[in-house]
């Protein structure tokens, strides 16, 4: 037995798939290189955050808590959607009900219990034994670690976007204010809409070459959705759904999805992966959802990003 936690095991390779995304971003770290950027990715160990960017030292910082959330949301979304979909007792436009006899739902169910657990102050972060985890070689958890590599990389790129791009001498004031508590007035709302969509685009830019194919364009869609939707299940309530520092989370999310189109099956499998993605986040917080007949997966994510959009706005206003 050696001491290594599983997510650790992936580290080496989230930093060479980020830095190999492409020839381009290849070529555009290289040239941030020290001057803007520090190479060093630095991990921390301490109580669950989201990924920042340290503006002083140019670090992009990644807590191991929120890696290992992010794996096992990816984990139990991809199992959903491809391989439960065959066993599920039955499946609607906003819901799947899984056979919960079935050995791997539960464990399904307890890496969810585990991985939420981790937002928890002191929580204990060592993998429980015998669920799946990133050193698993069965094809599954394989795909799950591609994605996942995908899903990093993409907030990442994000976080580079904050610091090459001078964002943090906008957002100074302003993070000092929302530290304050101070309300933020319009134009400064709208900066820091405009700077998180800026550096949502250039994290694409940087994720998507033209000259990828469409197993590898698809793979990546697949990252930067499972991105979305981690940031959103790493929110303390609905209510920061709406956040002043990360505006409008779940519209970045929609965005995302909208920037390419891929073959039919393709299509179908990132919707089911929004769709299944977002009713979990509906149930997880409380958000009451109809099970209604759509038609069309774009009227179903529309529903969603409705209900999502209502709800942020009314709990801010409490
Ligand atoms: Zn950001």
């Amino acid at each position: 037995m050696t001491n290594i936690h599983p997510i650790e095991t992936l580290y080496d390779r989230l930093i060479n798939t980020f830095e190999n995304t492409s020839e381009i971003t290849n070529a555009r770290l290289r040239e941030y290189q020290d001057s803007q950027l520090s190479r060093y990715i630095k991990i921390e160990t301490g109580n669950f955050s989201t990924p920042y960017s340290d503006h002083d030292t140019k670090e992009i910082v990644l807590n191991k808590r929120f890696l290992c959330l992010m794996w096992c949301l990816n984990y139990i979304i991809l199992e959903i959607t491809q391989n439960k979909s065959r066993t599920a007792i039955k499946i609607t436009d906003t819901y799947t009900v899984m056979d919960s006899e079935d050995t791997e739902v539960k464990e399904l169910d307890q890496l969810f219990d585990w991985a939420f657990s981790l937002k928890n102050h002191n929580s204990n972060d060592e993998w429980p034994e015998n669920l799946p985890n990133p050193t698993m070689t069965s094809y599954k958890v394989r795909t799950a670690n591609v994605i996942f590599m995908d899903a990093v990389s993409y907030i990442m790129f994000h976080e580079v976007a904050h610091i090459v791009n001078g964002h943090w001498g906008s957002y100074k004031e302003i993070s000092l204010k929302f530290k304050n508590r101070d309300v933020l007035n319009e134009q400064e709302k709208a900066l820091c809409v405009q700077l998180e969509q800026e550096a949502d685009t250039f994290a694409y830019e940087c994720m998507v070459s033209s000259n990828d194919d469409e197993d590898t364009r698809y793979h990546k869609q697949l990252g930067i959705i499972m991105a979305g939707l981690s940031s959103m299940f790493a929110l303390k309530a609905k209510t920061r759904l709406t956040s002043l520092t990360h505006p409008s989370i779940h519209i970045r999310v929609f965005n995302s999805r909208e920037r390419t189109s891929f073959s039919e099956g393709n299509e179908f499998h990132l919707d089911r992966v929004m769709n299944v993605g977002l009713s979990m986040f509906c149930r997880l917080h409380g958000i009451q959802y109809e099970d209604q007949n759509f038609g069309s997966f774009n009227s179903l994510l529309d529903y969603f990003f409705n209900l999502l959009d209502a709800s942020g706005t009314q709990e801010l206003q409490h």
